[in-house]
């Protein structure tokens, strides 16, 4: 077998799955080395039955909305691999939601929860409904009929679904809220719960803290830090927020914000009160983001994301942490980070950045890191908040916080051993890739052919 003939084998299986495809392809060309290394994996075809989920759900949803139409979406639930632990990983409501996109989330959730170093399986689920633009009830509605369905394959031993995009606290509360209520117990069933019902300290802040501890411990590497660096954030959700707060606490400038109607430059960069108007109006009155550059009197551009070449990522900067969505940076993009001097890239997002334009920055030197690994402090605070409802305890933030620090710094170094190990010193991708790869590999081929 070449990782050609992988390649062909996952495509015919899985036609019309262009992410899907996009994340097994970056995946089995970076693990080739081990499975040259280790024919056993070979024979057991470890990386085709990666590739293929567990168990793939897929329900209809209906729901009343407010004027009692009759409303019906798509529910899905990926049970991806349970090698090294129960499924975990978020719930995304958006209508870009298919089974190709949440294959390719749930398999990069396998690798992550992998490298984190919790005894966490992946998984990934959600459905096409648009929270945008509902009423509080009507989200309400809707996730209680996502349960509905959904509370029959999860379980807080099984499955522990978590947040993504469309899916915050609010939508978490209701899905809880709908599951205790069938279930009749109060478990850990979802991560990302309240403050005062189950919930984790400093679990909101974590992917975004988490990737920006992650880019400093890149840039201690080279004898650098975070400190005094502009950078450029997409996204204006949970992931881009925090990571704009720990880059204002640790001395960075971000000079831009986006949804998905345009983007903000503000080339005085955000402060801590800025940040707080942004919050506001993207978490409770879920505002369009132009209202801040309308505030702040700072430059908006219209349809930032999806398009050939994307201005945000024009603007010179020395870091740039896409938070948005899938393929938000091609290769033309990636040339103009480059050409304005970009050193390091790194992703909140999942596979933010096209298989193309991760070349040409890793060929050109820049310190690039895969979300499978730099976004993995959310997941693994999910995995802190799964431990404190086993125990029936809550830690401090400050104990949360150091935990995150050190499950980063793990990350960080674990990637780089095994980059090294293989023959790619200081390439993240092939580290993280590896490294999350050999620990469920090891894991499956111990358990036999099941
Ligand atoms: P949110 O829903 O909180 O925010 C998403 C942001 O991205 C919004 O600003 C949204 O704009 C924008 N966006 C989403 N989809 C599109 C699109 N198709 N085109 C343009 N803009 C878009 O989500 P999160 O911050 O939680 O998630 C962001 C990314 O981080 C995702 O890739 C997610 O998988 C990843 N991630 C999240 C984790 C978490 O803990 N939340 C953990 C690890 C990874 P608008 O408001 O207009 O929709």
């Amino acid at each position: 077998m070449t990782p050609q003939e992988i390649l062909s084998l996952v495509k015919q299986r899985n036609p019309n799955e262009p992410e899907f495809l996009q994340a097994a392809e970056e995946v089995i060309v970076s693990v080739w080395p081990v499975l040259e290394r280790n024919p056993e994996f070979v024979r057991l075809r470890l990386l085709e039955r990666m590739l293929e989920p567990e168990r793939l759900i897929s329900f209809r949803v209906n729901w009343l909305d407010d004027q009692g139409n009759v409303q019906i979406n798509r529910g899905y639930r990926v049970q991806m691999n349970s090698a090294i632990g129960p499924y975990k990983g978020g719930l995304r409501f958006h209508p870009t939601v298919t089974p190709s996109v949440l294959k390719f989330l749930a398999f990069e959730q396998v690798l992550k929860n992998a490298l984190t170093g919790i005894p966490m399986g992946g998984g990934k689920g959600g459905s096409d409904f648009d929270p945008k633009g509902k009423s509080d009830d009507e989200v309400m509605k809707f996730c209680q009929a996502f349960m509905g369905e959904l509370a029959r394959h999860i379980g807080h031993r099984l499955d522990v679904p978590a947040g993504d995009i469309g899916v915050g606290g609010r939508e978490i509360g209701y899905l809880f809220g709908a599951y205790k209520k069938i279930k009749n117990e109060f478990t850990g069933v979802l991560t990302g719960k309240g403050i005062g019902w189950g919930g984790s300290l400093i679990r909101t802040e974590a992917t975004g803290y988490g990737l920006i501890y992650f880019a400093e411990y890149m840039l201690q590497e080279k004898k650098d830090s975070i400190k005094g660096k502009t950078c450029l954030v997409s996204g204006s959700g949970n992931v881009a927020q925090h990571a704009i707060e720990k880059v204002i606490q640790l001395g960075g400038k971000a000079v831009t914000a986006s949804d998905s109607t345009g983007f903000i430059h503000d080339e005085a960069g955000f402060t801590q009160e800025k940040l707080d108007f942004l919050k506001d109006l993207k978490n409770k009155r879920r505002g369009r983001i132009k209202e801040y550059a309308d505030k702040y009197k700072c430059e908006f551009h219209a349809l930032a994301i999806n398009h050939e070449e994307n201005p945000l990522w024009n603007i010179p900067a020395d870091c740039a942490f896409p938070c948005a969505t899938q393929n938000e940076i091609n290769e033309k993009d990636a040339r103009n980070l480059l050409k304005n001097g970009l050193k390091l890239l790194g992703e909140g997002a999942n596979m933010p950045t096209t298989i193309e334009a991760i070349n040409v920055l890793i060929d050109n030197g820049v310190l690039y890191s895969p979300g499978k690994a730099s976004n993995a402090g959310g997941v693994a605070t999910s995995g802190l908040e799964m431990t404190q409802n086993y125990m029936g305890s809550n830690w401090t933030s400050d104990e949360v916080d150091s935990r995150l620090h050190g499950i980063m710094k793990n990350i960080h170094d674990t990637c780089l051993a095994a980059a090294k190990e293989y023959g790619k010193p200081g390439n993240y991708l092939i580290g993280a890739n590896i490294a999350g790869f050999l620990k469920v590999a090891k894991a499956m081929q111990a358990q036999g052919v099941v």
